[in-house]
């Protein structure tokens, strides 16, 4: 059985980063997901495009260029699989990393692919990026699971005439109801707070203002959601209660790590935050030779970390284990 230097779990941005890093610096290195490379990029909404300019998103020196002055989705998923093939990175694809064992310089991984079939991987360290867009935040409210609502927003067309229910006030919400609202949907948005998140894109923020303002997106503000029915999201406001009627809800209400699985390879969470016991210069946990990067260094604060800054973590790693960088390698 072969033993790498390193085992990824997970092949986002982050992933990919780590494994070209650790190989960079002379490690063998093995990229392990549940789902396709870049799995949560691949399930973001199918026209998204990033808020983030090209050169902040790149990984192993590699240019990403883009037609316009940023990324679709789909120029960003190209550049990671062209990265991947780049560095010939090895990876194995849905499989699902449901246990770890060992211990520093002698880890066994086991996973479960889709068909049921199981497999096991030697490795002396590990690097865990698995992200956060699996898990999103529940409102645990009567109707969450009708098959007419969804915490992940795809794409207008089928929208087109009906009544959408939007809830969220920050970016995902707000892109959401314009792209809605602009493909010929009626659109209301729900907000538990008395106005947008404070984290909206400042050039997304004086559209969704004036689609409110115009009264052609209705705002909901200091309303919660109740409850989902077939036909209709009920909200609570100091007004009272107010059914308002919905073919399809979208509960963009933000996404957290997998803290579970975090637990269960032994690292340590903060019991508020739940962030992870680490190391901030080596990022090792404090089970020693399990590495964390990306997204779920910031536990429940999902928007202290992106591609931006977790695309470093990698080099930060591939440092620690080595002593040297892709530079001095
Ligand atoms: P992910 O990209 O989520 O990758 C984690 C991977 O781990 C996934 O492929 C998943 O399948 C896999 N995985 C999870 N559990 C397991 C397991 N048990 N076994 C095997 N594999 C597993 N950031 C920016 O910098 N700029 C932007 O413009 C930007 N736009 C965004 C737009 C949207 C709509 C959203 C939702 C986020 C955006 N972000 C942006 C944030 C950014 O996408 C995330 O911070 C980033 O994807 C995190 O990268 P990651 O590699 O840590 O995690």
């Amino acid at each position: 059985m072969k033993k790498y230097g390193l085992i990824c779990i997970g092949a986002g941005p982050t992933g990919l980063a780590c494994a070209i890093e650790a190989v960079r610096a002379g490690l063998t290195a093995l990229l392990i997901d549940k789902g396709a490379i870049c799995n949560s990029i691949y399930r973001y909404p199918v026209n998204m495009v990033f808020f983030t300019t090209p050169e902040l998103l790149e990984i192993g020196d590699l240019p990403l260029v883009c037609a316009a002055e940023k990324p679709t989705r789909m120029e960003a998923l190209k550049y990671y699989r062209k990265a991947a093939e780049h560095f010939a990175l090895e990876l194995r694809l849905y499989e699902q990393v449901t246990k770890l064992e060992g211990s520093d310089g002698k880890f066994v991984v086991s996973t479960t692919a889709e068909n049921g079939s199981t497999a096991a991987y030697h490795g002396a360290k590990i690097a865990v990026a698995t992200g956060y867009y699996d898990l999103p935040n529940e409102l645990a409210i009567p109707g969450e699971n009708l098959p007419h609502v969804s915490h992940y927003y795809t794409e207008p067309h089928a929208f087109w005439h009906q009544d959408v229910v939007v809830v969220g006030g920050k970016n995902s919400a707000a892109e959401a109801a314009l792209d809605l609202w602009r493909n010929g949907a009626r659109v209301t948005m729900v907000h538990r707070d008395a106005e947008l998140g404070a984290t909206i894109k400042y050039w997304v923020r004086p559209d969704i203002e004036n689609r409110v303002k115009a009264g052609q997106i209705p705002m909901h503000f200091n309303s919660t959601v109740k409850e989902i029915t077939a036909d209709a999201v009920v909200i609570e406001s100091a007004k009272g209660k107010k059914p308002l009627p919905a073919k399809q809800v979208f509960l963009l209400t933000g996404y957290h790590p997998d803290f579970e699985f975090i637990e269960n390879l032994g690292v340590k969470l903060d019991p508020t935050t739940k962030k992870p016991d680490m190391d901030p210069e080596t990022h090792e946990s404090n089970v020693p030779g399990v590495y964390l990067a990306g997204v779920v260094i910031g536990g429940r604060h999902t928007s202290e970390i992106f591609i931006e800054n977790g695309r470093f973590h990698g080099k930060q790693i591939a440092l620690a284990l080595t002593g040297r960088s892709a530079q001095t390698a």
